[in-house]
């Protein structure tokens, strides 16, 4: 994949999000006179729904759409749809419980506020405080369609996204881990696998019927590597992964969700090396010592995670591995900065999603020191000046001529396309008669990258 895809797929994956909002925002908020069948209002749920996962847009949100065709004004309806991403860089806890308080405070009496998705976790944090409320954590599509009379309206797993051309398989939801500094350690998401003859039925219909759209397949959850353990007693994503293998139309498999090393079983780890259709594959190293691999939670060593992409490479040279790696844990130093540039140089990863480590209270993390703002853009420093310096020492730029860094917080100023901006305008005209209208997430994007063996850098575009 070239710089220019690489990107131009980011890109893609906004526009699909965007898409859904705009898509299923009422032409009108009608009057409760005017509608025959359940009387609701997604106001909230349109705006916040962009901030949740790509994986909750397909498989829950879009299904739901004609549901939300026909809506009553905020102030007459009977039932008010909430979602939000909830945690995703930054915990939103606190904003979410605000939303429905707020959203408490506007509805008529007796109005049912119904939250759906991540942002039911805000049950255990209300306690009890806001009364007629039910919160639905997963499956929401099927519950709103039995409930309101859409029994087709179903969560769907296999996915094909006509902006990005790829099948999406979404085998898994869930993660029975708790590493400290992931969202997972203080968020209630059920572990959930489907089954392999569901997932099997899906990809034999499409071969069947609309074989060109199995060209790309991608295979994503949050944790792959645990499929089937609920299911089957063991983790079987080989089996998903020699499945998708074995159709003729599949011509690319990618897996962009970074997989867990220290849950990759022989199994897996053999169908990954065997499966030559894989052409990328997302890997999680997370930090660059044992020490921190413990603090954190991780199951796996720096040598296993180094052993099973050299395995790979070797299967399979022409993979392309992305990595995950944060800056700015608790207990953190300066040495962990060379540690994690010598460990991402003998990876010899084609990219490097680099993240800060953003701080929740909720999370067991919580304990220690945080790491001020300015030494953690210090040890960042380090460490890209360390990879500079150490590239020198490898040929691996020249063969993986894209190594980019990628970085993204939230803070600061938000950076809208043209696009972004008409849609934008567009929602607020169309909201402009409610009178409300939250206020987005702002972002800021850091991109810096090499390019062949010159390196240039780009500072915070
Ligand atoms: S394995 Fe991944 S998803 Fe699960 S808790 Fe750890 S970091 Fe989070």
């Amino acid at each position: 994949m070239t710089r220019r895809e690489y990107y131009s797929q980011y890109e893609q994956y906004e526009i699909k999000r965007k898409e859904a909002k705009v898509m299923c925002v009422p032409e009108k908020y009608y009057s409760a006179n005017e509608v025959d069948g359940p009387k609701i209002n997604a106001l909230f749920f349109q705006y916040y729904a962009i901030t949740d996962s790509y994986r909750e847009l397909l498989v829950s949100y879009l299904p739901i759409i004609p549901l939300l065709k026909k809506q009553v004004k905020l102030e007459e309806a009977d039932y008010l749809l909430y979602t939000n991403g909830y945690v995703r860089c930054y915990d939103l806890s606190d904003k979410v419980c605000d939303n429905l308080r707020q959203l408490a405070s506007y509805r008529k009496e007796g109005a049912e506020i119904i939250v759906i998705g991540k942002s039911a976790n805000a049950k255990h944090i209300l306690n009890g405080e806001i009364d007629n409320i039910t919160f639905v954590g997963d499956h929401y599509a099927e519950y709103l369609g039995k409930r309101f009379g859409f029994p087709e309206m179903k969560e769907q797993y296999v996915v094909y996204d006509d902006y990005l051309e790829q099948l999406n398989v979404w085998p898994v939801d869930g993660c029975n881990n708790k590493c400290a500094f992931c969202r997972r350690s203080f968020m209630h998401i059920r572990f959930e696998s489907q089954q392999f003859t569901f997932i099997k039925k899906q990809l034999d219909w499409y071969q069947e019927n609309e074989p060109e759209k199995m060209r790309h397949i991608s295979l994503r959850a949050e944790n792959l590597t645990e499929y089937g353990i609920d299911l089957y007693g063991k983790p079987m994503l080989h089996r998903i992964i020699h499945l998708i293998n074995s159709y003729d139309a599949v011509e690319i498999i990618t897996i962009d969700i970074g997989m867990c090393f220290g849950e990759i079983t022989p199994e897996i780890k053999d169908a990954l090396c065997k499966a030559k259709k894989i052409t990328r594959i997302g890997l999680n190293p997370e930090v660059g010592n044992d020490r921190l691999l413990k603090f954190i939670g991780k199951k796996h060593t720096c040598q296993e995670a180094i052993d099973i992409c050299t395995q790979l490479r070797n299967a399979n040279p022409k993979i392309v591995i992305e990595t995950t790696v944060m800056v700015g844990l608790p207990t953190e130093t300066i040495e962990d900065m060379y540690l994690l540039a010598n460990l991402l140089h003998k990876i010899w990863p084609d990219y490097i999603h680099l993240n800060y480590y953003i701080h929740s209270p909720r999370t067991p993390l919580n304990e220690y020191p945080q790491m001020s703002e300015s030494l953690r853009e210090y040890h960042l420093q380090i460490l890209l000046k360390q990879l500079r310096v150490i590239k020198e020492e490898y040929t691996h730029v020249k063969f993986h001529p894209v190594i980019c860094i990628r970085h993204y917080f939230i803070w600061g100023k938000k950076r809208n396309s043209r696009k972004w901006i008409k849609e934008k305008m567009k929602l607020d005209k169309k909201n402009a008669e409610t009178n409300f209208f939250p206020a987005n997430m702002p972002f800021k994007r850091i991109v810096l990258r090499s390019c062949k063996t010159e390196v240039k850098w780009r500072d915070y575009e």
